[in-house]
């Protein structure tokens, strides 16, 4: 998942597919790599 840097859209990037990176909004070529929304689990020892 990219978030546009102009729109500030969220863009689903097929890079299999799509050799160019562009957002279909507005489209914009800049796209920034989302954090995934991942919990890190630390376990205590
Ligand atoms: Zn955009």
């Amino acid at each position: 998942m990219y978030k546009c840097v102009n729109c500030g859209k969220e863009v689903e990037v097929n890079l299999n597919r799509v050799r160019k990176i562009q957002c279909p909004h507005c489209g914009y070529r800049i796209l920034r790599k989302m954090r995934p929304k991942l919990t890190k689990m630390v376990e205590a020892v």
